[in-house]
């Protein structure tokens, strides 16, 4: 395991890292579309180094059931609900090219098209990610963590947090990786909302509705637990308009809940040194003699009949407007003007590929458009052409640009997202430098940097410096993992931190009990954990910083008001301490803060006080309307019983871990009576009846006479 993990362990008091289970629509190398099948494929892998259990749950494509059938497990099969309709899934387990993989089989949504464009690709991973859900205590794997990837996966939080809370789906927490803001999921809520049986409580512009639509990428962004992209300066540019693709807004309001994490790759797949489809392996000790004969080989291979000299620009892509296509298109012409030739693969939009098409007429021999997708053929291209073109009008991270670098092929990017995070411009005074690069998204200057790159491609002194610089970064999975590997760590918290408060408890605060307005009061708690830094104090809307003072964190505070005072303690920002000791939420402590005239009767000095709750709490079916409204509005299941005749003791209820006094739920005034010698015998002097709201009603008790022994509640 490794070492920074081991720490992070010792840190968080755990055996053993969170498992977690990557969601994705595609997974390389079972299926592939762009990046994200690339980064669903490697990052396991990289964690596994770290010590993590990653498995991946992804659709059963029709390209993997080719390929893979013969290798997968069937765990089981059932029937679920999307729409109206019912309909088959079935779960497979497939451990292959170090991986382990669920895939989630239906051939009415899984078939030769990974994502089928429009409607019918919601109704596609609406189903998907409602399998998921259905599919997880099926899993011979328990996670603790959901990694959630682009909006094919986006409305998982949600579900976690909604329809699933409560269930065991509804204890996992979750990440959303974005790995391109572009796609949303926009859709019509009705729609949606059959698909996946969405109530309409939830189509507010705080949580899943965004301008008229159901969008799946903001219900990511508004429950994900965090939220990643795939490099920092592509986290920073997506708080913006320009890229934040009208949701700049949501993302900000997650504030510090969003990273950005560099995509790495598979260096072992990606490795010239051992690439099967490419003509010749190298490695940067061989690469320049190597890469002449790849250049040959693909030259041949697509039909270039100019020199081997002559530099090749080429371009991987998908082709849309994302990519830079507009800039190509303006200057296509110009560029050919110059002693290069120009490659390209790549599909998508029809409009640039009819342009590509035709361009090749033009420049037959020097310009070759292969209009289509295969793999192994761009590898022999990162491996035979000297510059990769990226002018992208945004790219959160891009891969290409790594891959050529590793394959000893020059980038020419665009600064922007992650091509400026990943590619160092050539400096022509210090020799430094990976590529070349461009701000302005302006064709023009594209024009100019590409025509700069092709005079440095003469000076081989300064082409072997970039190859060799481009060779040696560090493209692995390896640091970004390790950032995975904390953010999912600090997801995790119980147990982490083992503090205590008991309001009760004299060392915890003082005076004790209940104090006047305009009194001070000191709350503490314990850290014996010897990790958090430090903590807040925080009730109502007011925080407070909190002193160490030894294992203890106190605060002093002074209440103007008679009222209960709510309070919480927060730790190093993000975790809660409650009564139960550890992260939970908005459970609150209690102060009460009496006016500042009250004074105790006589009578009540140093008495012995029980307090009984007389059945004020409705009793479902025959409680006064008040009462069953205020119940309800409490949201407490409380369980009353006709008489409150039980020997008083505490009991702890089956399956809980916190005990409950009998009295808790109340009685009548006949168990009470038969209970009076056993309180005496308690050393019982006083009994506190105790109601909260008025009952001039079923409960037999004048709730006026109490007023005095507590004016709050009564
Ligand atoms: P995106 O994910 O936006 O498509 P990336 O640069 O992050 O862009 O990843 C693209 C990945 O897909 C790279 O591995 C690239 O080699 C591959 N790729 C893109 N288009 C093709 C194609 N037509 N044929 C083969 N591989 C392609």
């Amino acid at each position: 395991m490794n070492k920074i993990v081991e720490e992070l362990l010792i840190e968080k008091h755990r055996a053993q890292p969170p498992r977690v289970l990557l969601v994705a629509a595609e997974c390389s190398p079972f299926s592939k579309t762009g990046g994200l099948a690339d980064v669903a494929g490697a990052l396991p892998k990289s964690l596994g180094a770290l010590g993590f259990e990653t498995r991946v749950i992804t659709p059963y494509h029709r390209c993997i059931k080719e390929k893979y059938a013969h290798l997968t497990t069937h765990l089981c099969n059932f029937e679920i609900s999307i729409g109206w309709r019912r309909k088959y899934v079935g779960l497979e387990k497939l451990e292959a090219e170090g991986l382990t993989v669920y895939l989630v089989d239906c051939d009415d949504y899984f078939g030769d098209k990974i994502y089928r464009g429009d409607r019918a690709e919601v109704e596609q991973y609406a189903f998907f990610q409602r399998a998921v859900m259905e599919l997880i205590p099926c899993l011979d794997f328990e996670p603790e963590i959901l990694h959630c990837n682009d909006w094919h996966t986006a409305m998982i939080p949600f579900l976690v947090k909604t329809q699933y809370r409560g269930r065991p789906q509804g204890g996992l927490k979750t990440i959303l990786t974005i790995h391109n803001l572009a796609f949303q999921g926009k859709f019509d809520f009705a729609y949606i909302s059959d698909l996946l049986g969405i109530d309409g409580y939830w189509y507010r512009p705080d949580c899943i509705e965004h301008y008229g639509c159901a969008n799946f990428m903001k219900a990511g962004f508004v429950f994900a637990d965090r939220i990643t992209t795939v490099s920092p300066n592509y986290a920073r540019e997506i708080l913006t308009p320009e890229y934040g693709e009208g949701l700049q807004n949501v993302l900000i309001s997650r504030g510090g809940d969003v990273y950005g994490i560099v995509n790495g790759l598979d260096t072992d797949s990606f490795n010239p040194a051992t690439d099967k489809c490419i003509a010749k392996n190298y490695d940067i000790n061989t690469v320049f003699e190597a890469k002449r004969e790849n250049k040959i080989a693909l030259m041949n291979e697509l039909g270039l009949t100019c020199s081997p000299d002559t530099p090749i620009v080429a371009m991987v892509t998908r082709m849309t407007s994302q990519k830079g296509f507009d800039l190509v298109m303006q200057r296509i012409d110009e560029l050919m003007q110059e002693n290069v030739a120009f490659v390209l693969l790549g599909s998508g939009d029809k409009y640039y590929e009819g342009f590509m098409r035709d361009a090749e007429n033009r420049y037959k021999g020097r310009l070759c458009a292969y209009i289509g997708y295969s793999e192994p053929l761009s590898r022999r291209i990162y491996a035979g052409a000297d510059f990769l073109l990226m002018p992208s009008a945004f790219e959160p991270c891009g891969l290409s640009q790594l891959i050529s670098m590793r394959y000893g092929t020059v980038p020419i990017v665009r600064e922007t997202g992650g091509l400026k995070d990943t590619v160092m411009p050539y400096n022509c005074f210090t020799g430094e430098g990976t590529g070349f690069s461009f701000f302005n998204y302006d064709s023009g200057v594209m024009l100019g940097t590409i025509k700069y790159a092709l005079q440095t491609y003469w000076n081989r002194e300064a082409m072997d410096g970039l190859i060799r610089a481009g060779m040696s970064v560090d493209s692995g999975f390896e640091k970004s993992s390790l950032e995975y590997a904390r953010l999912f760590m600090s997801l995790i918290h119980r147990n982490n931190y083992v503090a205590t408060h008991d309001p009760l408890g004299e060392e915890f605060r003082s005076p004790m009990g209940a104090i006047k307005a305009g009194e001070s009061v000191t709350i503490r708690f314990r850290a014996d954990d010897g990790l958090t830094q430090c903590a807040k104090l925080i009730c109502g809307n007011e925080s407070y910083e909190m002193t160490k003072k030894g294992d203890m964190f106190e605060c002093t505070i002074t209440p103007e008001n008679a009222g209960i005072v709510w309070y919480r303690f927060l730790l190093d920002n993000q975790v809660n301490l409650s009564a139960d000791g550890v992260d939970c939420g908005t459970r609150c402590f209690q102060l009460t803060v009496y006016e500042p005239d009250f004074e105790t009767p006589e009578w009540a000095e140093g008495a012995v006080m029980y307090q009984i709750f007389p059945d004020r709490w409705c009793r479902e079916g025959i409680a006064p309307e008040k009462g069953a409204k205020y119940h309800k509005k409490l949201q407490r299941t409380v369980n009353l019983r006709d008489d409150w005749n039980t020997p008083v003791k505490w009991h702890a209820d089956e399956g809980e871990t916190h005990y409950v006094p009998n009295d808790y739920y109340g009685g009548t005034l006949k168990g009470i009576e038969k209970s009076l010698p056993e309180l005496a015998e308690m050393g019982v002097k006083c009994i506190y009846l105790n109601p909260i709201f008025e009952a001039d009603s079923n409960h037999r008790y004048n709730t006026a006479d109490y007023s005095k022994v507590d004016p709050i509640l009564g």
